[in-house]
């Protein structure tokens, strides 16, 4: 599964797949902007930012909270992750290539969540809240349930 780049240093499919995001999206990555996504990438859920410090600190990265923080903010202001508010975590976003309302399933069983962003739930919304007088800047709706793994147990 790990790709050799042309030194000869196995690379993990991970910090290939965040490579390419921070292209596709035109942004560049520092080491800890890229650890971040890679770790969010990996783990495929909602990962607070204490537990994405500790993973980093355990790889052997001297990651100190502000810098981590810092490395959040600039993945969440381009875009590359989304914050669940409830959970206070990350999750890396798996949807298009530019910032995006997001509508968020979380299962309160195993608090996985999925992210899907239907542009018809965001302009729904859009319209809903123009016609009470309302300026939506940002939508991150967060559906709570069970998903089909857990539910099928
Ligand atoms: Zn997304
Ligand atoms: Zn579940």
């Amino acid at each position: 599964m790990n790709n050799v780049n042309h030194e000869g240093a196995v690379v993990s499919p991970y910090t290939v797949k965040a490579i390419e995001i921070a292209a596709r999206r035109g942004v560049s990555l520092t080491d800890t902007r890229r650890l971040v996504l890679e770790l969010l990438l990996e783990a495929a859920r909602p990962v607070g930012a204490y537990r994405i410090l500790e993973t980093m600190q355990v790889q052997g990265a001297r990651a100190m909270p502000p810098t981590v923080y810092r490395a959040l903010n600039f993945l969440l202001e381009n875009g590359l992750v989304h914050r669940i508010e409830s959970l206070n975590a990350f999750m890396a976003c798996t949807q298009g290539s530019d910032r995006h309302d997001v509508q968020f399933l979380i299962c309160d069983t195993c608090g996985g969540a999925e992210e899907i962003a239907d542009s018809r739930v965001s302009s729904l919304l859009q319209k809903l809240a123009k016609s009470a007088g309302f300026r939506a800047d940002r939508q991150i709706v967060e559906v709570k349930g069970q998903c089909g793994d857990c539910g099928a147990r």
